[in-house]
C-alpha cells in the first residue's frame, strides 16, 4: 500500500509522509478512534481540516492524522432572537455561513469564503471584514489529549486574540469535536469595515440584510484574489501569510506619515498592514520570491507554491521577506501559517 503523505491534505500541497491517516466522518467513531491513538502514541494526533492554514514539514508527521471530516448542524432557539447554532469540527465554515444567510441569521455573515472548517475557525479565532468567530462563539466541546476526556470550553476559556487562542498556542493538547455559536435572527451586525460597506453602497455602521452582507463579502473576496480557486495559478497557498503586525504609537506616527495604513484592532493594539510592508520592501504581486515561491498573481500578502517547491523553502522565502521587512522598519512580522509535522527547527 503507498505510504499516506502530508501534501495532499494541504493547499499548499506541500509535506511529507504521514505515520498513518484517519479521516473522521462520523461523531460516534470519536472514542474509539481516541482510545486507539492513546493506547497507540504518547502524543495526541495531527489534526487536520482542509489544511488551509498549515504549512506541513517534508520530514512529514511520524504518528497519526486525523483529518476532521464530521459535518452537521444542530439549530435550538433561544429566548427572543437568539438561537444556539452547534456545529461539528468537521464543516466547512463558509458552507455554515450560507446556511445561516439562507436561515437569515446574523454574526458570521462576514466569514464567507474563508476555507476550512468550522473546528478549525477558534484555533486562530478566524476573522475578516472586522468581524471574527469570538464574536458569536459560546462555547466548544474538545478532547483533552492529557486527561483523555470530553470537556467543555465557554468561550473565554478560549482565549481567543487576533488570529490566536490556548489551541494554537498549546498544538496538540486539545481537538475541537464542536462548536456552539449564538447567532441572532436580526438584520446583520453594523458594517465596521469601509471596503465592505463601499461594495454594498451603504455608510458604515449600516446593518443590510444577512444574504446581501454574505453575497457583498464574497464578491469583495473574488475581486481581491481572497478565495481558493483550485484551479487557478495561485491554487496552492495559505491565504495571507503574515499576521498584521502590532506596532507602537511613535511607529505608527513614523509610519502613517509615508502612507501607511494603521487601524486600531478591536483587541485595542495599533496594527499596520502586512501586505503595505512587503510592497515597501519590493515585494509584488507575482513576484519571486525563491525556487517555486511567489507572491501570488494578485496580492503580495499571499505567497504561493509552484512544481517541485518544498516546505523548507517556503518557510525560508517567509522568514527572508520578514527579514526584509525587519531591517528596512523595525517591525516584526510573524507568520499566520502554522508550521506541522517535524520540522529540523522549533517555530
Ligand atoms: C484563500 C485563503 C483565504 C483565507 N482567508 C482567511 C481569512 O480571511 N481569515 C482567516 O482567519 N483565515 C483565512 N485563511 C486561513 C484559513 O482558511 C483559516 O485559518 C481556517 O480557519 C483554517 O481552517 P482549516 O480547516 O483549513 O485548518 P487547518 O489548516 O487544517 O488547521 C489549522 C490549525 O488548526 C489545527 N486544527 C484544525 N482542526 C482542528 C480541530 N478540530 N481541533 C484542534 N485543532 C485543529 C491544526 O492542527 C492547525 O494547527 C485563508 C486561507 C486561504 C487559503
Amino acid at each position: 500500500m503507498p505510504q499516506a503523505t502530508l501534501a495532499p491534505l494541504t493547499t499548499l500541497r506541500l509535506g511529507g509522509p504521514a505515520g498513518a491517516v484517519l479521516d473522521l466522518s462520523d461523531p460516534a467513531d470519536w472514542l474509539d478512534a481516541a482510545r486507539t491513538i492513546s493506547a497507540r502514541e504518547q502524543n495526541g494526533p495531527l489534526v487536520l481540516g482542509h489544511g488551509s492554514n498549515v504549512i506541513a514539514a517534508d520530514a512529514g508527521h511520524p504518528g497519526t492524522v486525523v483529518v476532521m471530516n464530521t459535518r452537521g448542524i444542530t439549530a435550538q432557539r433561544l429566548t427572543g432572537t437568539t438561537v444556539a447554532v452547534t456545529v461539528h469540527a468537521g464543516h466547512p465554515l463558509t458552507d455554515l455561513v450560507h446556511w445561516a444567510a439562507a436561515e437569515r441569521l446574523a454574526g458570521i455573515e462576514c466569514l464567507a469564503g474563508i476555507p476550512g472548517t468550522v473546528g478549525a475557525a477558534p484555533v486562530q479565532n478566524a476573522g475578516a471584514y472586522g468581524q471574527q468567530i469570538a464574536d458569536t462563539l459560546h462555547s466548544v466541546t474538545v478532547w483533552d489529549w492529557d486527561m483523555g476526556c470530553l470537556r467543555t470550553f465557554p468561550t473565554r476559556a478560549c482565549r481567543l486574540r487576533y488570529r490566536d487562542s490556548r489551541f494554537k498556542q498549546t498544538p496538540g493538547r486539545w481537538t475541537i469535536l464542536t462548536a456552539t455559536l449564538h447567532l441572532t435572527r436580526t438584520p446583520a451586525a453594523p458594517i465596521t469595515y469601509h471596503p465592505l460597506a463601499d461594495e454594498l453602497g451603504v455608510p458604515v455602521g449600516e446593518r443590510p440584510p444577512v444574504p446581501e452582507v454574505t453575497a457583498a463579502v464574497l464578491a469583495n473576496r473574488r475581486r481581491r484574489g481572497l478565495l481558493l480557486d483550485p484551479n487557478g495559478p495561485d491554487a496552492r497557498q495559505v491565504g495571507s501569510v503574515f499576521l498584521n503586525p502590532h506596532i507602537t504609537t511613535t511607529q505608527a506616527a513614523h509610519w502613517s506619515d509615508r502612507g501607511c495604513p494603521v487601524h486600531r484592532h478591536s483587541d485595542g493594539n495599533l496594527r499596520t498592514s502586512a501586505g503595505w510592508l512587503l510592497e515597501l520592501v519590493g515585494c509584488r504581486p507575482g513576484q519571486a520570491v525563491t525556487d517555486g515561491v511567489r507572491c501570488s498573481e494578485r496580492r503580495t500578502l499571499t505567497v504561493t507554491a509552484h512544481g517541485n517547491a518544498t516546505a523548507a523553502a517556503f518557510d525560508q522565502a517567509l522568514d527572508d521577506l520578514a527579514a526584509r521587512v525587519a531591517t528596512t522598519t523595525g517591525i516584526v512580522l510573524q507568520p499566520e501559517p502554522t508550521r506541522v509535522g517535524q520540522w529540523a527547527t522549533s517555530p
